[in-house]
């Protein structure tokens, strides 16, 4: 082999162990900066994520609290329903009814069917057979209970309990008292002790709706404890107060409280 030959090829050898040599040298030195850019990296995907799981807050003003149409309406003794209220989209439910469906008491908004069905779905599921006891109630049929019960416990005991005509959530079609296939307990507080008043207080929520007049909660509903009585208010909001302190609506968007009429 020539002797220049022999030159050319060890400047070869030479430059392609200095290229490779340089690779792994610039590899080291472009990997420290790495580490930095990657754990600035890190920072910048961790924030956006923090930021969608911690929004601003639960937005409390997305529905209204005084209109009718509303999932939010919070109707009690000093909220009253507009006069002779009926809602526009009342419907037998296809769940397992108290009474005959031809009863006025069976009716139910379709705004609150979906999650009513889902949810006596789920309790069946789990071997609990809810009953829906009673809906919809006209402020007519509710001033006919209303003057039954104050005829029989005077006006004083049958306020802590039933609602006046024109202030009821029944009449808002979004409520209803559950009761059992038995009727035990029916509109009771020992209800609370069955499997279907444990199974509420435990899954309604997930299914959109709260346990209205929670126990200890009289001074700001209105109404003593009654762990029968669900208010439908969507998944959102009742998933919120699930998790919140706040158990009533009334606490929950601060109103003021409601222990009586105005
Ligand atoms: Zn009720």
């Amino acid at each position: 082999m020539p002797k220049k030959l022999l030159i050319l090829l060890g400047v070869i050898i030479l430059a392609v162990s200095l290229y490779f040599g340089w690779l792994k040298f610039h590899d080291v030195f472009t990997e420290i900066p790495l580490i930095n850019t990657s754990n600035s990296e890190n920072e910048e995907t961790v924030t956006p994520e923090l930021k969608d799981e911690a929004p601003a807050g639960f937005d409390k003003t997305k529905y209204a609290l005084d209109k009718s149409a509303s999932p939010w309406w919070v109707v009690n003794k000093t909220r009253p329903l507009p006069a002779g209220y009926v809602p526009a989209d009342l419907a037998v439910p296809d769940v397992r009814l108290r009474l005959a469906d031809s009863e006025e008491q069976m009716k139910f908004s379709k705004s609150a069917t979906a999650d009513l069905i889902a949810m006596f779905k789920a309790a069946e599921a789990d071997d609990v057979q809810l009953v829906f006891g009673s809906g919809y109630r006209s402020e007519a049929l509710q001033r006919q209970f209303y003057n039954s019960y104050v005829a029989q416990d005077g006006k004083a005991a049958a306020d802590r309990y039933s609602a006046r005509p024109g202030t009821s959530e029944h009449q808002t079609g979004l409520a209803f008292d559950a009761t059992s296939v038995s009727q035990n307990c029916h509109l009771e507080i020992c209800y609370a002790n069955l499997p279907e008043g444990m199974w509420l207080a435990a899954n309604a929520h997930e299914y959109g709706f709260i346990l209205r007049y929670p126990d200890g909660k009289e001074s700001i509903t209105g109404y003593q404890y009654e762990p029968w009585h669900l208010r439908w208010v969507g998944t959102e909001l009742a998933t919120e107060m699930n998790n919140s302190s706040a158990k009533t609506l009334e606490e929950f968007f601060g109103l003021p409280v409601a222990p009586d009429y105005l």
